[in-house]
């Protein structure tokens, strides 16, 4: 019984790919957009293979909340994304270690990601989301803290000086620290620390911000081998950049070809990330300069996006891997997707619905549960409601994601994407578009 804990095998995971022998990590192209940058291919872990384009879902405490692995197995993730920040801070990286890494501490035997922490720490310099400044040398027109937050970050030209948000304790990150973390938490893929910053920021920080980001990714990868070498018998984790520089063309562009041509005692990144300031309007467009510049032959992952038409954007501008917090979070709201656009499931409209979400989806959920069973657990608060919710939202996500993939290799993307968008924007009136 012991033994099937352990390896999960008879309790759902049957799904994942079995682990690779040679426990490298690796990327292959496969079929690729006609006069596009979108492709599939396949990424090597340790852990298992990842098919992409691939969403990876987000497990930020080593939970993705609500949910038992076996059922993120069942309904096709592939790989689980965990925040450095948060598994720093509690239970504390030594333990995550002492339990033999992420994927066995969380119980999930597929490919695991941590990003580095530099996000999460340098929100707090601002305390709101996705609006990120830590000019702390002069805060003028950079200065974007919200009305009423507390400065809870500082960052210098060393690394990042933080207050937890759980106790006030203070602490510190540096690019050394993140590595030294990450190693410990042993995901297949991690981040190298980078800063963060603001489409608010000035162009002159951007400048000086992407500069710095450029120093600390040199600084990783010394470190990353350092770590590599000093523990050659646990499995070989993958490296990867991330590409900063805002909304602006050149800055991106120079940040990529300069990720890309660092090599650090014969080693280079395995990996890109693109991260930072993204909207919408300007996602696929920053996406595209910074895949331009990227190698072929190595993975792309775009950290963070949200809703379906953000993903069709970023894969068909070349990302290969990303990871989408909204499937869990707005399930927990009793917000669920469907072919046909986004609904709440708490609204008197689901009261007497006695119809699954989605009658076209295959989910645990839709096979065997009602809008009405699902409107009661919301009114009466049962957290199965979440559960049940998530388990749909994530395998809507995994499912689309599936059929873009398949559309890349059959070459019938541009018509897939045309059929879903219109329809799920059609008569959406909650959609995010
Ligand atoms: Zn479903």
């Amino acid at each position: 019984m012991r033994r099937e804990i352990v390896e999960g095998r008879s309790l759902g995971f049957d799904q994942l790919t079995p682990e690779p022998v040679d426990g490298r990590f690796g990327f292959v192209p496969g079929a690729s957009l006609p006069n596009g940058l979108g492709r599939s291919g396949v990424i090597t872990t340790p852990h298992g293979t990842i098919r992409t384009p691939a969403f990876v879902a987000v497990g930020t405490k080593a939970t993705v909340k609500a949910v038992l692995p076996e059922s993120m197995a069942a309904l096709g993730a592939q790989a689980v994304l965990a925040n450095a920040y948060h598994l720093y801070l509690q239970p504390g990286a030594d333990v995550i270690a002492a339990a033999g890494g992420l994927g066995r501490f969380m119980n999930w035997p597929g490919p695991t990601f941590t990003d580095s922490g530099g996000f999460q720490v340098m929100s707090l310099g601002v305390g709101f989301k996705k609006m990120l400044a830590m000019n702390v040398d002069s805060l003028e027109d950079d200065d974007v803290i919200a009305a009423g937050k507390t400065r809870l970050a500082q960052v210098d030209d060393d690394g990042v000086t933080f207050t937890s948000h759980l106790d006030g304790s203070q602490h510190r990150f540096t690019p050394e620290a993140s590595m030294q973390i990450q190693h410990q938490l042993g995901a297949d893929i991690i981040f190298a620390f980078d800063e963060c910053t603001t489409l608010l920021n000035t162009r002159h920080y951007q400048e000086r911000s992407v500069a710095r980001t450029q120093r600390w990714a040199a600084r990783c990868l010394a470190e990353h081998r350092r770590l590599t070498r000093a523990h050659a018998s646990l499995p070989r984790q993958a490296l990867f950049a991330v590409v900063q520089g805002a909304q602006y063309e050149d800055l991106r562009r120079q940040a990529a070809r300069d990720l890309v041509s660092l090599v650090v005692d014969g080693l280079r990144f395995d990996g890109y990330g693109i991260g930072g300031a993204l909207e919408k309007d300007n996602l696929g467009t920053i996406v595209r300069w910074v895949c331009e510049e990227l190698p072929e032959d190595k993975a792309r992952h775009l950290l963070g996006i949200s809703e379906p038409n953000d993903i069709f954007t970023a894969i068909e501008n070349g990302v290969d891997t990303f990871d989408c917090v909204s499937p869990s979070r707005v399930a927990r709201n009793a917000a669920v997707y469907t072919a046909r656009g986004r609904f709440n499931v708490n609204t008197a409209a689901s009261r007497r619905n006695f119809s699954p979400i989605d009658e076209d989806c295959d989910c645990y959920t839709c096979t065997r549960y009602t809008q009405a069973y699902l409107h009661h657990l919301f009114k009466a608060r049962e957290m199965l409601a979440a559960t049940l919710c998530t388990i749909h939202n994530e395998r809507f996500v995994v499912r689309l994601v599936d059929d873009i993939r398949s559309s890349i290799e059959n070459g019938t993307f541009v018509d897939f994407k045309i059929d879903f968008l219109s329809r799920y924007y059609a008569s959406s009136p909650q959609s995010d578009r």
